[in-house]
């Protein structure tokens, strides 16, 4: 018969839940989904100052937000103190565990290590390990205050949640080795491990909160989507054998397996986030984006309605080229009021330039004549023009026009702007910011 596959998010809230946690808690999830196995969430709150309510609600919020919806109650570590001591009594009984009175702080119990042989296991992400009993050391289970130290607890929690499989960072390979020991004086089969690589900057170094957002909440309030994130830190780790990289969730779960996880350390790449955010944003319905999109503009005071009116065609290019709500309306604040910023770089650097305030004027008074205000005509007009003054490429004059009438570089395709700003809005743009480099006021 097939095993029936237990698993569990075991995290010891501290208020703010850390991507490389948050990242054991999808492995466990996937696995266990791809196995149809049971999630479990045990709350390690024996750290009763840091495991405050707020703490472990954070907790639970962000679990929710990521979808990581976990089977059964939650299980809190601190309704097992008792069980916990009662298990340090009988492996003091045993003979497998022994009081010490450590720097006269009273006494604890301390859990005895072989002294010869190995212990090893096979991990199912990073292959066999093994470790001489000689190199290591016994080690507190119950301290002097009479509280059960985390090894104790964490195992016998396993054991009474019946876990089958121990997916976590591989910051814990060490303690396994002392785990195995614990299951094994109880009398308790070994679980069996999966530890997942570090997670690391781009040198190399363990990624922490220097190298940038390192917390859910970060990348929530920075506009990532919870798909994003969920995707991303899949992937940190895992891949699917091919080629794929956005994947949904139902496509992740049938293609998950440790066969495909790897040991070696796992690259946090910011920019490859950011990208992927942006394909999540331009995946979504439409309806969803506006939400988000509108909500930003009324924070940034701005109206709803575009300029130019036709928001049904505007949004859906804007969507194509968001990165992450956090951005907006940012480039595309220009669409909702004249009262843009201009981005300090984009007007030195392609409007502070000798002539620029005459081309401006002849460029208005091209899109005052031209016949046709749309995006073809407009581009061949413009290139037609850019020949006709002998200019390489249409740079010299696709660059200006877009600083004048959006203040940056970024957005949409310049045609398509010029369009959905409409054509007296472009001239009347056009030639306010000529006038102010005249005056020196930009
Ligand atoms: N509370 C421990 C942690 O968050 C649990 C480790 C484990 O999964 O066993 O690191």
């Amino acid at each position: 018969m097939a095993e029936h596959v237990r698993v569990r998010f075991a995290p010891s809230p501290t208020g703010k839940v850390h991507i490389g946690n948050i990242r054991a808690a999808i492995f466990n999830w996937l696995y266990a989904r791809s196995v149809g196995g049971e999630f479990l969430l045990r709350v390690e709150d024996t750290d009763l100052e840091r495991s405050t309510p707020e703490a472990i609600q954070t907790l639970m919020d962000c679990m929710r937000w990521l979808g990581l919806n976990w089977d059964g109650e939650v299980f809190y570590q601190t309704s097992q103190r008792e069980h916990h001591l009662e298990v340090a009594q009988m492996l003091l009984d045993k003979g497998y565990a022994y009081k010490e009175n450590k720097g006269g702080q009273g006494e604890c119990v301390i859990f005895r290590m072989p002294t010869e042989g190995t212990i090893e296991f096979d991990d199912l992400v990073k292959g066999h390990m093994k470790k001489q009993a000689k190199d290591t050391q016994d080690f507190v289970i119950v301290r002097s205050d009479g509280s059960p130290v985390f090894h104790l607890a964490n195992v016998l929690d396993d054991i009474t949640q019946g876990v089958t499989h121990i997916i976590r960072g591989d910051d814990h390979v060490e303690n396994t080795f002392k785990h195995i020991m614990l299951f094994k004086a109880i009398g308790a089969p070994v679980p069996k491990y999966a530890h997942l690589p570090m997670i690391v900057n781009n040198a190399g170094k363990p990624y922490s909160k220097r190298d940038g957002s390192a917390f859910v909440g970060e990348f929530k309030e920075l506009g990532y989507l919870p798909d994003t994130l969920f995707n991303f830190l899949a992937l940190l780790g895992w891949a699917p054998g091919d080629d794929r990289e956005i994947m949904t969730r139902e496509e992740m779960v049938a293609a998950f397996g440790f066969d495909k996880c790897k040991a070696s350390p796992a690259r946090f790449d910011m920019k490859k986030l950011l990208w992927m955010n942006g394909e999540y944003i331009a995946r979504q319905p439409v309806a969803e984006y506006q939400k988000a999109f509108d909500e930003r503009l009324v924070a940034a005071g701005l109206p709803v309605e575009p300029l130019g009116g036709c928001k049904d065609e505007l949004l859906p290019q804007l969507q194509g080229r968001t990165k992450t709500y956090a951005d907006l309306p940012g480039p595309f604040a220009c669409f909702f009021t004249e009262d843009y910023l201009f981005e300090e770089k984009a007007v030195t650097s392609r409007l502070k330039v000798d002539g620029m305030p005459e081309l401006l004027e002849t460029l208005a008074q091209k899109f005052a004549d031209a016949p046709a205000f749309e995006v073809s005509p407009l581009e061949a007009m413009i290139k037609a023009y850019g020949e006709e003054r002998g200019d390489k490429g249409m740079g010299p004059l696709v660059h200006p026009i877009r600083v004048a009438v959006s203040g940056g570089m970024t957005g949409i395709g310049l045609f398509e702007m010029l369009v959905a700003l409409g054509r007296d809005r472009t001239v009347a743009r056009l030639r306010t910011v000529a006038q102010r480099l005249r005056e020196g006021s930009l």
